[in-house]
């Protein structure tokens, strides 16, 4: 290192997980929004927040970081704040302060007797499991600088430590993501709210803050060019004397984005190291005096980082940058359990390769040193991530040759069904006797209070296995009977066993592990514990057989069995990061491939392998989406390809638009699909129209996301609908999703509606 580099790397954080250790900030949520809403509860909520606050710049301090991100919190979601903050609610909402209240509003909405308030819409932040409340703009709701909130919030950042960082996500991303108003109509408001934010910086700048970093995510994405065109323009009118901005970037490679973001009047860029090779191309680029921000551990991975590896990386970028140079995690911690140390139940050899969101501060703050005191200084630290990896390369079940054989041998030639769609069609028909329009379910009916607690009780080792599996068999039982009584077609074991679509898998499969405290927010108190996969992945034995087959021998009438698809899998779990995804999901696919054989030699005609995050998995950059699908298709090829002819394969996909990936949807090749179409009031069908769609399809007809029980003539509007854009022989009856979150007396009149529905329309259309 030439002398002339004194100094150290500074390190930052991009944000942190909001929700507490022992998912604090969720229980004291969930209590507020029970309670009567009294100033106590109130100052109770806001205490337990600034709880979790304050441990989370704790572990900061501790480990050294010098910039650490303020201003991330939110109560429920940072979006939703953003709106309160620029006075964005919507009309409907009426007037509203940016206070606690007004957030919950927009995230819960709003129920009194005489008025509905509908909430904020949902949806997943760029290529993440984490779900952000979309901003509704209008045409001319002016901008309104509501700062109270945020400003107490940096100010009490601040008072521990100077250097702190507030985030805040632009104002490029915050437009191109909200709703309400055109893309054309969003941009042309971009000046106005460039005002705005800088009239926060000054605020900021007054407050005592040095850098604010300016969070675009949207740059990953494939924008027009007039909303590239302008960040320049609004970025100029962002400078604010007094305030530096570091400029994020995140989840996408930056090609094709170097010469917007070079020019920029911001202070320093940060580039996600993992997603991004050619660092130096933007480097190069860049005014000698600006900062660049490593992006240099993978935020989103739970893996100990190989800080021998990163060092090799950084240190040229030192070399060239000296103190310029920055380091942080890609993206914000919040995607993060928070701490790997209380992993004390799964094995030590696995615990010791984790690194959560405490452990990333601790390795940041190792690589900052390894810099600028040399690697001799962190030598010991290099060395125990090296050993702790290869410690875990080879435990046993890492690597297992029969099944790398194995998934070698199924993938040489493109998996495919025995027949054509059609001759499987004909067979089926055949042995599944159904009549036209047949009627069906998604899989899960009710989970009880009772199951939740019998399940509760075993896990607990308070009921042993066998009368809680007498339970499920009972509750099966109950389910079959309950079909048969509604008239349905094809039926199902209802799913009672599993606790969760994915972990129910998991839990039977070798190369998972579970944790213990390993919470991920969702969106506003709702947590997710993604599995982790760590080793080649293997089923030792059937998994779902005894239920299905159980359910099957209590009726003449077709029971279809229930699997998740290797996509969606895949997509709900913490992935090992020595092997590619694509490979991971054809070892689950090789395994469900197993389940699908098994299913078929008890006798089960039909089964249906879920893949709800079959779309999710898309990568931010069209230019990339050819690769994934490729491999997602084949995966689901692999495990259903096995199913002999005679096997109704069924898939299912919620929360879905279809338009521009009906190809790979087709090329699924499964025999029926069954989507969400309710809301959409049969819009989404369009794309297999469109298409000309030739396999079977499902549009669902009853929304199980709203307790409202629908008429059987909105569901025969719906199917009419739906026949008009789909064949009659190959068109399915059934709800948008599974049952497992409603009650059965509205499940049971329903479904009734359901059927009474497909009989009337077998009147209007009888066919041949
Ligand atoms: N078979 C699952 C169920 O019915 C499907 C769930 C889903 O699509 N998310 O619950
Ligand atoms: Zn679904």
């Amino acid at each position: 290192m030439p002398a002339s580099f004194s100094g150290s790397p500074t390190t930052h954080t991009l944000g942190f997980p909001r929700i507490g250790s022992s998912r604090a900030l969720k229980w004291s949520l969930e209590g507020y929004w029970r309670s009567a809403g009294t100033d106590d509860d109130r100052q109770r909520l806001k205490q337990d927040a600034a709880a979790v606050r304050a441990e989370a710049r704790h572990w900061h301090g501790e480990a050294g970081i010098d910039r650490p991100a303020t201003g991330d919190f939110s109560f429920y979601d940072g979006l939703a704040d953003l709106s309160l903050l620029f006075g964005q609610a919507p009309a409907r909402f009426g007037d509203l302060p940016n206070d606690l209240d007004a957030l919950f509003a927009l995230a819960r909405g709003r129920e009194t007797a005489t008025e509905t308030v509908a909430p904020l819409a949902m949806t997943k932040w760029f290529d993440t499991n984490y779900h952000f409340l979309v901003p509704e703009l209008d045409a001319d709701r002016p901008f309104r600088l509501d700062a109270g909130r945020y400003l107490a919030q940096v100010e009490e950042a601040l008072a521990e430590n100077p250097a702190a960082k507030p985030v805040l996500v632009g104002p490029m991303t915050f437009l191109w993501l909200a709703r309400g108003a055109s893309a054309k109509t969003r941009l042309a408001r971009a000046p106005a709210l460039a005002e705005i934010y800088s009239a926060l910086l000054a605020q900021l700048a007054k407050a005592g803050v040095e850098w604010v970093q300016i969070d675009e995510p949207v740059l990953g994405l494939d924008l027009p060019p007039e909303w590239l065109a302008a960040f320049d323009p609004v970025y100029h009118r962002l400078k604010t004397p007094g305030i530096r901005l570091l400029l994020a970037t995140y989840f996408a490679p930056l090609a094709g984005r170097v010469g917007v973001l070079a020019g920029l009047p911001v202070d320093g860029i940060h580039v996600d190291l993992t997603t991004t090779v050619d660092i130096d191309a933007l480097v190069d680029r860049l005014p000698a005096f600006k900062v660049v921000s490593a992006g240099v551990l993978d935020g989103r991975s739970i893996w100990r980082a190989d800080l021998g590896g990163l060092l090799d990386r950084l240190e040229p970028l030192f070399q060239r940058l000296g103190d310029r140079l920055w380091l942080a995690p890609s993206c914000s911690l919040l995607h993060l359990p928070i701490d790997a140390a209380v992993e004390d139940q799964l094995p030590p050899v696995l615990a010791e390769n984790l690194s959560f969101a405490r452990q990333k501060l601790e390795e940041l703050s190792l690589l900052a040193r390894g810099l600028a005191d040399g690697r001799v200084a962190i030598g010991e630290a290099i060395d125990a991530a090296k050993a702790a990896r290869r410690r875990l390369d080879e435990q046993e079940g890492r690597v297992r040759g029969d099944r790398r054989e194995a998934v070698a041998r199924l993938t040489v030639d493109e998996p495919a069904r025995a027949s054509a769609y059609p001759e499987r069609a004909r067979v089926q028909r055949e042995t599944l006797g159904l009549p036209r329009f047949p009627t069906t379910t998604i899989g899960s009916f009710p989970q009880t209070d009772e199951i939740r607690a019998a399940r509760r009780a075993w896990r607990r080792g308070e009921l042993d296995t066998s009368s809680y599996e007498t339970r499920m068999q009972d509750e099966i039982a109950t389910v079959i009977r309950a079909q048969e009584s509604i008239g349905l077609d094809v039926l199902v074991h209802g799913e009672p066993e599993r606790n969760d679509m994915v972990e129910y898998f998991g839990e039977q499969l070798d190369g998972f592990a579970f944790t213990r405290g390993g919470w991920v927010q969702s969106y506003g108190s709702r947590c997710v514990k993604p599995p982790i996969i760590w080793g080649d992945v293997a089923r030792p034995k059937p998994m779902t057989v005894r239920w299905s087959a159980h359910a099957q021998s209590l009726t003449d009438r077709p029971v279809k069995g229930m699997l998740t698809g290797p996509v969606t899998v895949l997509s709900w779990s913490f992935v090992r990061d020595d092997l590619s995804r694509e490979q991971v999901a054809y070892q689950l696919a090789a395994a469900l491939r197993d389940e699908v054989i098994d299913l078929a030699a008890a006798g089960i005609p039909a089964i249906q392998v879920d893949e709800p995050a079959f779309r999710e998995g898309l990568p931010l950059r069209r230019d990339r989406w050819g690769e994934y699908l490729d491999w997602a298709v084949r995966a689901f090829r692999l495990a259903t390809a096995v199913a002999p002819d005679a096997t109704q394969i069924h898939t299912h996909m919620c929360y879905s638009e279809f338009n521009d990936i009906i190809e790979s949807i087709a090329a699924l090749d499964a025999d029926v699909i069954t989507i969400e179409t309710t809301r959409s009031n049969m819009k989404l069908l369009d794309a297999f129209a469109d298409f000309d769609y030739p396999n079977e399809i499902g549009p669902g007809v009853w929304d199980i996301h709203s307790p409202m029980v629908p008429t059987t003539e909105a569901i025969l509007e719906r199917l009419e609908l739906a026949l008009a854009k789909v064949p009659a022989d190959r068109l399915w009856v059934n709800p948008d999703c599974g049952l497992k979150t409603r009650g059965w007396p509205e499940v049971t009149t329903a479904l009734e509606h359901l059927v009474e529905a497909a009989a009337r329309l077998r009147g209007a259309h009888p066919g041949d």
